[in-house]
């Protein structure tokens, strides 16, 4: 059967295929790229969950198909759980990782070490056709170091090291942080969810 992941992240598109492909279930995922183009509603949900669940809700609607949205960002201690929903427009628009990461260091450039407390979180929901909907979180915990290091991933990395590491998750190999990760945690969580679809 055919599932899609409603994204254009061939990041994310190629961690899903990894879970699923472990199901061994015969399951194919499609990402937005496979499918005709629908317009996609800007995330104005208050949670990650909602933003994942209406995500997965519009693709379902739009194609028929059994649908995963993910939606994620970075809940920082010092900042009382924000950027949050907002992280990926934190400087005020969307696009500009470096200026997102860069307003977030000023904001925290006097909060001492000890309290630079940060955590990765993810919503992954799957919506099926006949209406059934599954919502699982991932968390990620670490800190917020001072200088960016490394060139992996994306967004918030190079200043994130996970707990129990000294390098930032832009250090990891992509390996790593899927194994880790919060949005590998939540779509591992999907998994016996994706696994009754096809039961
Ligand atoms: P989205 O879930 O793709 O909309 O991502 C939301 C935003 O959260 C991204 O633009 C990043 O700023 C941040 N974010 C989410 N996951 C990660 C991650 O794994 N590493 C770094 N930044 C992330």
């Amino acid at each position: 059967m055919k599932l899609l992941l409603a994204t254009r992240n061939p990041g994310k598109l190629a961690e899903l295929r990894r879970i699923v492909s472990e199901l061994d279930a015969g399951i194919e995922v499609l990402g937005l790229a496979d499918v005709a183009e629908y317009p996609e509603a800007p995330e104005t949900g208050a949670t990650f969950a909602e933003n994942a669940l209406a995500k997965a809700r519009d693709a379902v609607a739009a194609t028929g198909l059994a649908s995963v949205a993910d939606d994620s960002g970075i809940a920082v201690d010092a900042l009382n759980g924000m950027p949050g929903v907002l992280s990926a427009r934190w400087i005020g628009r969307h696009g500009d990782d470096q200026g997102n990461l860069d307003l977030v260091l000023g904001q925290l450039a006097d909060t001492p070490d000890e309290r630079r407390g940060a955590a990765f979180v993810c919503a992954a929901a799957l919506v099926t056709p006949d209406g059934t909907e599954t919502v699982e979180h991932g968390e990620w915990r670490g800190r917020l170091i001072r200088a960016p290091r490394g060139t992996n991933g994306f967004g918030y990395d190079p200043i994130f090291v996970p707990e129990g590491e000294q390098r930032t998750s832009a250090e990891l190999s992509p390996e790593e942080k899927d194994a880790a990760s919060h949005r590998g945690l939540a779509f591992r969580a999907l998994a016996p969810a994706l696994r009754a679809l096809v039961s």
